[in-house]
């Protein structure tokens, strides 16, 4: 066994890691609670800079037993070896340490019901060494299937019907299929829930022909009454992406409809839609209703994905246009049916990326008094940022789901006339590493000369950027 060494547990890391300072080093090692006293063993080569925890000494108070058998091994959850509320004082602690230098952070928002609530699951199938189907999760890293029958943070309906597909693959011989020879037929199963418990089942075939398929459909159709519609993708590919491009309905029409804020969305396998709708409905309702929008607004929605927020922020603010823009075409097709089926005529949806259009708009001189942006997890673009310091709306919504990269535009957007108001995390995925805040920034010189004036070129820019971070 390596050396061992005794240190004491100050923090945790963006990654959810304990941290500690050992010989003037920083540390982290995963599992760890801030104020623990440990045994580790310290990494090398690539690893150096973490840690190992072989035996904790002094345990917090907020210690508890994982309540998931795969805990270890899955890597989905990050906290589960804390209590729920001590979990959210980690996640509002790692939102302070990121961004709390240009804004007050408040205490994280904590779900209601923060077991059984994603709405979108991915089962993976393979058989154990009894020849007999499994399904479960990827062990973390790796593509080794781990056994789980009911994952604690997923809804139900998945694990009901994963039992009925199981018994199904061995009763007719169904192979799952098999990555590395390429063999079998049934890869995955995934699962859209919608709130009032009307389940899509998709099932992902990676072989052309699949035989009993029909039989299958009709099987689970039959057994759960909550499945509204079964539909088989073809995934033939060598790839690690879940789904590929083409579908066929087996049953039902193709999709779930969900309810978000009063609003309906139809959520297809493909579909962009957040995991866990409760939060997302309060979250997007404090954001919109925290920026004071009205119908004198003129809205910008960057990065709408199937035009949720873009909805709610119309209906809210009652605003006589509200535009959404989002890279993805097929999300943007969903946006615009969505938006028609919801008979929601003030809504425009583009498709292009958000930066290029945010910049036009400013060169046009074209004014929003009020952007929301909820960009993917690497944050926002130079080239947006820029295009929204030329513009310089009135109000930004900063919707982020990862503090990491928020802190680095937020340095960007202080900078540039921007006062960040106030940030709230809200536990959009409780038990797990991740962490989605909200962040309100009015203009400071929205009062002050035309946005043509105050907007920077890119040389001003890059020369700011460059001294701020
Ligand atoms: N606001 C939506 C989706 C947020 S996820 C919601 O809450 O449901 C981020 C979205 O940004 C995704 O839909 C992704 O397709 C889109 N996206 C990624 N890069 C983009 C870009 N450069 N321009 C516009 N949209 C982009």
């Amino acid at each position: 066994m390596s050396k061992t060494y005794t240190i004491r547990c100050k923090g945790v890391n963006e990654r959810f890691n304990g941290t500690f300072i050992f010989n003037n080093s920083k540390f982290e090692a995963p599992g760890l609670l801030p104020g623990e006293k440990a045994k580790v063993s310290l990494l090398y080569g690539k690893d150096k800079g973490k840690a190992v925890v072989e035996e904790i000494l002094e345990p917090s108070e907020h210690r508890v037993a994982p309540f998931c058998q795969a805990y270890a091994l899955c890597g989905g959850c990050a906290l589960q070896h804390t209590d729920y509320e001590n979990s959210l004082k980690i996640k509002t602690q790692v939102v302070k340490d990121l961004i709390g230098g240009f804004v007050k952070v408040e205490d994280c928002v904590g779900a209601e019901k923060p077991l059984n609530y994603r709405n979108k699951i991915n089962a993976t199938l393979a058989k154990n060494k009894r020849g007999q189907v499994i399904s479960g999760l990827y062990m973390e890293s790796s593509h080794k299937v781990i056994r789980l029958n009911e994952c604690a943070i997923e809804n139900k309906n998945a694990a009901a019907v994963m039992g009925s597909i199981r018994q199904f693959m061995n009763d007719y011989h169904i192979e799952p299929f098999n990555e590395d020879k390429q063999t079998g037929i049934l890869r995955h199963v995934l699962f859209r829930v919608a709130a009032s418990g009307d389940t899509l089942v998709v099932l992902v075939s990676g072989n052309k022909i699949f035989p009993e398929k029909n039989k299958l459909a009709q099987a689970i159709s039959e057994k759960h009454g909550f499945v509204k519609s079964v539909v088989l993708n073809y995934n033939l590919k060598k790839t690690s992406m879940i789904l590929g491009d083409r579908d066929e309905i087996l049953t039902g029409a193709g999709h779930v409809t969900d309810t978000m804020c009063g609003i309906c969305f139809r959520i297809s396998a493909h579909s962009f839609y957040q995991v866990n709708t409760p939060m997302a409905e309060r979250l997007y309702t404090d954001a919109i209703k925290g920026a004071g929008l009205t119908k004198n607004d003129r809205i910008l929605d960057a990065y709408c994905g199937i035009g949720t927020i873009t909805s709610v922020a119309a209906k809210i603010s009652g605003a006589k246009e509200v535009t959404g823009v989002e890279l993805n075409a097929s999300a943007v097709r969903d946006a615009k049916e969505n938006a028609a089926s919801a008979g929601l005529g003030n809504l425009r949806f583009v498709c292009s990326d958000a930066g290029d259009f945010l910049r036009k708009a400013a060169d046009d001189g074209d004014h929003y008094s009020c952007v929301i942006m909820d960009p993917p997890r690497a944050g926002s673009s130079d080239k947006f940022l820029r295009a929204l310091t030329k513009m310089a709306p009135e109000k930004v919504i900063y919707i982020s789901c990862n503090p990491v990269a928020l802190a680095h535009d937020l340095k960007i957007l202080t900078r540039f006339g921007y006062r960040a108001v106030k940030a709230t995390p809200y536990d959009m995925f409780p038990w797990t590493g991740n962490v989605e805040t909200v962040v309100q920034l009015i203009n400071q010189n929205a009062n002050a000369k035309h946005h043509v004036e105050i907007g920077i070129d890119a040389e001003e820019y890059y020369k700011i950027k460059e001294c701020v971070l």
